[in-house]
């Protein structure tokens, strides 16, 4: 495996996996690996390409300064990870090397509308600007034939989606299933700073996805269940929302739909999903 942490040479590489006739597969990440990382890389090895992963905590995604430097960023662990989980490449670069004008704003935004402006969006102002400019960045870069990203970021999926139709990117991005833990909870990086009280109140939150995914139910009950559980279990609701999994619009056209979900456990800001069958008739009940 191979460490790189400078744009140039990353070019270089991964311009060198193309010219040899294999695929370039990119997983960007922010680094604290877990299993839901392996899960994209392994997606990556199985699809024959050679599994190049980012690891860079973007500066301009995070819109809280606390949640910035509370993030986790355990290098050495992460690397140890990627050599024995099969990574070719790994590009870990500084903030200065991808966005030069850093701690100044840098002048050029990607900004993709429409699936960023609810949920995430509405809470988070401009995390998805600095997503949508990192990932373009990164796929400027690395110039990968497909990227592999977690459906865990349901709403980051669908705009990477969108972002990709576009720009006209001939990339491919494959959306992974969400990786849990053997109780249920989504793992996740930020995990880590919720106490064994934490982590047993989150677990309400995959508890009412699964109730809500495990036969067809209406868009009322969904919302009321999964929002009663969340209280009850002392989170504080973010969002509870039914939409259309691939405008993420809450005017559901068909029986399937996806249920997002952002809870707060401790300061924590926990998101989690599951696909749904929608039944609109509001006249039997369960
Ligand atoms: P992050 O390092 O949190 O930015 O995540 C990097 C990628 O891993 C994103 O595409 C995430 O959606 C994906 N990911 C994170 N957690 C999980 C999980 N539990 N299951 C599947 N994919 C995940």
């Amino acid at each position: 495996m191979r460490q790189i942490s400078t744009l140039s040479e990353w070019r270089a590489a991964t311009e060198d996996i193309r010219q040899s006739g294999q695929r370039v597969g990119v997983i960007p990440t922010m680094g604290a690996l877990h299993e839901g990382h392996r899960s994209l890389i392994q997606r990556a090895i199985d699809d024959g390409t050679t599994p190049c992963v980012t690891i860079f905590v973007n500066p301009r995604q995070f819109n809280d300064e606390v949640d910035l430097h509370a993030y986790p960023q355990p290098l050495d662990d992460d690397l140890a990870r990627c050599r024995e989980w099969g990574v070719a490449y790994v590009l870990t670069p500084t903030i200065q090397e991808m966005w030069p004008s850093y701690p100044q704003a840098t002048a050029t935004t990607v900004q993709v509308a429409g699936v960023t402006e609810e949920f995430e969006g509405a809470g988070r102002p401009g995390h998805f600007d600095g997503v949508a400019s990192v990932v373009t960045k990164l796929f400027v870069v690395t110039g990968p034939s497909t990227a592999y990203f977690g459906e865990k970021d349901f709403q980051q999926l669908a705009m990477v989606r969108r972002l990709v139709l576009d720009m006209g990117f001939d990339i491919d991005i494959v959306g992974c299933p969400i990786v849990r833990d053997d109780k249920g909870l989504a793992l996740s990086s930020r995990n880590a700073r919720l106490s064994p009280t934490g982590r047993t109140a989150a677990l309400a939150i995959s508890r009412a996805l699964k109730w809500a995914a495990d036969r067809p139910r209406t868009v009322d009950e969904i919302d009321h269940h999964v929002r009663a559980a969340l209280i009850q279990a002392g989170i504080d609701v973010a969002y509870v929302a039914v939409v259309n999994q691939e405008t993420l619009q809450t005017d559901i056209v068909d029986g399937s739909a996806r249920v997002l979900v952002a809870g707060i456990v401790e300061g924590v800001r926990l998101l989690d999903n599951a696909p749904v069958v929608i039944r609109k008739d509001d006249t039997t009940c369960c």
